[in-house]
């Protein structure tokens, strides 16, 4: 197929390279959409509290067990464009919102699925492009109609945070306490709850002590310790310094190598080095300087002087806990230590070395306005602690969210049937052919309640048969877990609360990733 014949000298003109994969018109469509198909599949039973957890081994061994959408597709090593931008729907889902990654992923999945009958009734993949488009539209008219208002100061908000956790690897640890400390994160970096900096609320994760010593610490919680015993565990109003340097003997770069004979010569090497590291310790010090921290090495022979100096000092910080710290304190990273500039020093409230259990971390509680907070995530394994962080992470996302937007809406599948009842009854309303797309959509939004259902261990037919009769009489009920079973309930009754953000970002994502796979009908592929 990579030739094609000229009109003029007969003889075959090769127009791509030996060896290219082209598939066109309905082949190229069926094989995308049996890709995305198939990656939506994949992460369905993970959808809701009782979703499935998922084992990841990737080629180096590593194992990666998750409940969360977004860390499966990312960790599934997936090769076909069209499951590609499957993984991208949940990519963006996680990048906007922080959360529904898995509902975004379904629901584009569940999109091809409908296209694909419509297909087969020979409507244009164009026309359906249009109905989904229109649709969308409808979609969010649906969701504005069911907007629920929250307050900064609202209980609401831990609702909303438990909601987003449950079934998340959050292991013999309340909901609710964990809930707790997530809202607390997010009010106390926020100052008037509309602007919330999301990049103020930090997770640091350290094995060791059960996942219910996780708590929440006001500053940049950093695990790592004082270069040297003797030096200060606690300082106030400390001046930072942020270096980007390593404090050494400049030995190695320079290449310099003593040639030492006798005892006397090799008193004056080390005296000269010793002389060189106590220059660093005084340009420190003669700064005001009170706290060293280094995204690199210091030698060990300083760690000594700089205690008796009174300062405190870290070493090999990553830079992202510096970044985290210059944004508290105000100070700027020094690439060097030959003249220290004041301006780019930072200061601190209070820098200690605190005790979490077993293990001693090191605060920093920044000096300038913007407060930062930490969560620390405690746990008994590394799998324990990993998974709970990711739960922790999106609950912060979400409560964000909730905060800045001031709008959730039920959840448990309630807003997705009342998404799919009000585009149905609206289909009308869409002239021609593309009226079928729009009621295809609408039919694909069952497929969250729907696989929810299926999760929980319900028929997921009764269960929609069910819903939609409560719907029909104005009632908006989910599906709600009670710990045996699905309920079919109110949600908002029952705490099954979420963001409208995170919903009407699921059908823009999902919707946008079917589309742009429809249009396709041509897929060349090179070797
Ligand atoms: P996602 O990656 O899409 O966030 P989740 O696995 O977190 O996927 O599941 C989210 C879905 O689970 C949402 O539709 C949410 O409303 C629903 N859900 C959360 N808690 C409950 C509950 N207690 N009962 C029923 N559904 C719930
Ligand atoms: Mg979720």
């Amino acid at each position: 197929m990579a030739t094609t014949r000229s009109s003029m000298g007969g003889g075959p003109i090769f127009v791509l390279r030996e060896g290219t994969r082209r598939t066109q018109g309905r082949a190229a469509r069926d094989s995308n959409i049996l890709a995305g198909r198939a990656v939506a599949n994949a992460i369905r039973t993970t959808l809701g509290p009782r979703g499935m957890d998922k084992m990841l081994v990737d080629s180096t061994g590593n194992v990666v067990i998750t409940n969360d959408g977004a860390t499966i597709l990312d960790e599934m090593d997936v090769d076909h464009p069209g499951a590609q931008m499957i993984v991208e729907v949940a990519e963006t889902q996680e990048e906007e919102v922080g959360d529904g990654t898995t509902t975004a992923a379904v629901l584009a999945g569940q999109l091809l699925v409908k296209a694909e009958d419509l297909l087969d009734e020979d409507v244009a993949p164009t026309t359906i492009v249009e109905g989904y488009q229109e649709a969308a539209h409808l979609a969010m008219a649906a969701i504005d109609e069911h907007l629920i208002d929250v307050e900064v100061d609202d209980d609401l908000l831990a609702t909303v945070a438990a909601a987003s956790m449950t079934g998340k690897g959050t292991g013999s640890v309340d909901p609710e306490t964990l809930a707790d400390l997530v809202v607390e994160a997010v009010r106390q970096v926020s100052t008037d709850g509309e602007r919330i900096d999301r990049e103020a609320i930090r997770v640091e994760s350290r094995v060791g002590e059960s996942a219910s010593s996780t708590t929440v610490v006001e500053g940049v919680v950093v695990d790592k310790e004082p270069i040297a015993d003797g030096m200060p565990r606690n300082i106030e109003d400390a001046t930072v310094a942020l270096l980007d340097v390593p404090i050494e003997v400049r030995e190695s770069a320079s290449g310099v190598e003593y040639r030492v004979t006798n005892a006397d010569q090799l008193a004056a090497a080390m005296d000269a080095e010793e002389g060189e590291l106590r220059g660093y310790v005084e340009t420190l010090a003669d700064a005001g300087v009170g706290v060293a921290i280094s995204t690199k090495a210091i030698d060990d022979r300083i760690g000594s002087m700089l205690a008796r100096e009174g300062i405190l000092a870290f070493e090999r910080v990553s830079s992202d806990d510096v970044r985290a710290i210059a944004r508290a304190t105000g100070a700027t990273r020094v690439g060097t230590l030959v003249d220290l500039d004041e301006a780019d020093l930072g200061t601190a409230h209070r820098v200690r070395i605190e005790r979490f259990g077993e293990d001693e971390l090191a605060v920093v509680e920044g000096g300038i306005e913007t407060e930062t907070v930490t969560v620390v995530v405690r746990g008994g394994t590394e799998h324990v602690v990993a998974e709970l962080e990711r739960a922790i992470d999106d609950a912060i996302d979400v409560v964000v969210t909730a905060m800045e937007t001031g709008e959730v809406v039920p959840g448990a599948g309630a807003i997705e049937t009342a998404i799919s009842g009000y585009v149905r009854d609206h289909a009308t309303t869409v002239a021609g052919r593309k009226q079928l797309a729009v009621e295809a959509f609408a039919s694909a939004m069952d497929a969250i309640p729907q696989t929810l259902a299926t999760n929980m261990g319900m028929d997921p037919i009764d269960a929609i048969v069910d819903l939609k009769t409560h719907h029909d009489r104005g009632e908006v009920v989910g599906i709600v877990d009670d710990g045996k079973n699905g309920d079919i309930t109110d949600a908002v009754a029952a705490g099954v609360i979420e963001p409208a953000a995170i919903k009407r970002e699921a059908i823009e994502n999902a919707t946008e990733a079917a589309r742009m796979l429809l249009r396709i009908d041509d897929v060349i592929a090179a070797r």
